[in-house]
């Protein structure tokens, strides 16, 4: 019976531990807060249980007592809890409270560090924290309004003396009152200050100034949490050392509405990219009971329609001989991805992918035989147009889609979006029938002309179509959108 506090890193997902993701990939519950990375959530299984105990400033939030009830009940239920933070779970993340709850209640807790805010949005600023002859020694201190407490806990005057870096926490709001306290103590109001606004994060930035003018300048840039306050010599090293640049996506936000087990690579990309991706996966892919005819070899030609075919393909074969015999042809690249990483390097991969081009790319080649290994509900153009030539076709389903369901606040992200997109003709569906229909002035963007049909057929515009039916090539064709406008 072990809850892990779980540590997420200050806001881009690459700094994710690979303990976090190991740990994630296998959790049946994970409680996790609002300042977590975009896409941290995606490698979750798929049946786990995601709570958002997000503590949104000012706003509703989920009361501590009702966040450690649920770590209680999750926990000594014996389910496997993680719980993640963002950041490190103990530089001011409540994480070492939650473990002494969890102890007392007779639950063991691992403790997995992340990178925390205070070192990492300075470095992602172009600001070392510690630095020869600048800096030899560095504080965390928490600058947060709650005057009638803090007041006791801070010491200023020993602050304003501690001979080195100083980073502050969730100060934003109170950077007059910490800049005064500081000088009052004395520190010269010409000292350097950096803050660093979503550090790490695609739309990261950075306002500087000293202790004189930093409220000032502050306000004036509208800077706001979740924000590290940088005070000291080093934070000059900015004008030297910066280097993050802002993506071509920066300020857009990006709705991805499929499977959750897909969707991290497109979102990682979007991210990477500069977009803010909202997480929308409306459709999850459900495995069936399936089994390769026995005479599999005596078939000329077995069709592979989806990544998702391909790896449950993979998964019932065991091993890839087993689909030894037939020539084999994957819909698309991604496909043909999936089936290579399997060790089957694909005979036949049509040059758009889509099954009409598949028809067209098999036209010149006598099929007697076809497995078609596709999902339970599909299009029939393939095999009708193979039987159209006189091959027997046999389907074999491995999969189905159904309705993943999203709760209120993800949908309502998702219809506040700027762009929507969906990479297949089940997620236009099972995306409308969750919210209705995209809001007015979301663009919404298809991955080829399925994808496009489905959105026509219900009254839909389609404002972007990619040429290439890829997630690449629907990322492709949102930045030329985003260009042209
Ligand atoms: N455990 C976290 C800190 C939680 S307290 C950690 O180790 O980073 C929340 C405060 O952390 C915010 O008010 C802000 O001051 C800071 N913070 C968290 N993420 C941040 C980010 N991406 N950029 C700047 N500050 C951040």
């Amino acid at each position: 019976m072990t809850v892990y506090l779980v540590g997420a890193g200050p806001g881009d997902a690459g700094l994710m531990t690979t303990r976090s993701l190991e740990l994630i990939a296998g959790a049946d519950v994970i409680l996790y807060d609002r300042l977590i990375p975009d896409g941290a959530l995606a490698g979750a299984r798929s049946d786990a249980l995601l709570l958002d105990v997000g503590k949104v400033g000012g706003g509703a939030q989920v009361p501590q007592e009702a966040t450690n009830e649920l770590l209680v009940e999750h926990g000594a239920a014996g389910r496997a809890v993680v719980r993640l933070k963002g950041g490190d779970p103990f530089v001011f993340g409540r994480g070492g409270e939650e473990a002494q709850l969890l102890r007392a209640a007779g639950i063991d807790v691992e403790i997995v560090p992340g990178v925390t805010a205070g070192v990492a949005a300075p470095a992602y600023a172009g600001i070392p924290v510690t630095q020869r002859g600048m800096a030899a020694a560095v504080a965390f201190v928490t600058g947060h309004e709650d005057p009638s407490k803090d007041e006791t806990q801070v010491d200023w005057p020993a602050l304003a003396a501690f001979p080195g870096t100083l980073v502050f926490y969730m100060g934003v709001r109170r950077l007059d009152q910490i800049a005064a306290q500081l000088v009052a103590g004395g520190r010269r109001e010409s000292e350097p200050v950096a803050i660093v606004e979503r550090g790490t994060f695609a739309d990261q930035r950075t306002v500087v100034g000293s202790l004189g003018d930093i409220a000032a300048r502050a306000a004036e840039a509208g800077a706001r949490a979740p924000a590290i306050t940088v005070v000291g010599a080093v934070a000059s090293l900015h004008h030297e050392l910066a280097w993050f640049a802002a993506g071509p996506l920066l300020g857009l936000s990006v709705a991805v509405t499929r499977a959750r087990a897909q969707a991290s690579a497109l979102a990682a990309r979007l991210v990477a990219l500069g977009a803010h991706v909202v997480e929308a996966p409306v459709i999850r892919v459900e495995p069936l009971e399936a089994a390769l005819p026995a005479d599999l070899a005596a078939y000329d030609l077995l069709c592979v329609t989806s990544p998702n075919g391909a790896r449950r393909l993979l998964e019932i074969a065991g091993d890839a001989r087993a689909l030894a015999g037939p020539a084999i042809a994957a819909i698309g690249p991604g496909t043909a991805g999936t089936l290579r990483a399997g060790g089957i390097v694909a005979d036949i991969v049509p040059p758009r992918a889509v099954a009409e081009s598949l028809v067209e790319t098999l036209a010149g080649r006598p099929v007697k035989r076809a497995l078609i290994a596709r999902a339970e509900q599909a299009r029939d153009v393939l095999p009708d147009a193979l039987r159209a030539r006189g091959a027997e076709v046999d389907v074999l389903a491995l999969y189905r889609t159904a309705a993943e369901p999203l709760s209120e606040a993800a949908l309502e992200s998702a219809l506040g979006a700027d762009y929507v997109t969906f990479t297949s003709a089940s997620a236009v569906r099972f995306f409308l029938e969750a919210v209705g229909a995209p809001s007015d002035g979301q663009r919404v963007v298809s991955i080829g002309p399925i994808t496009s049909d489905a959105l026509r057929e219900r009254g839909l515009t389609v404002d972007v179509e990619a040429t290439e039916h890829t997630p690449d090539g629907l990322i492709a064709a949102l930045l030329q959108d985003v260009a042209r406008r």
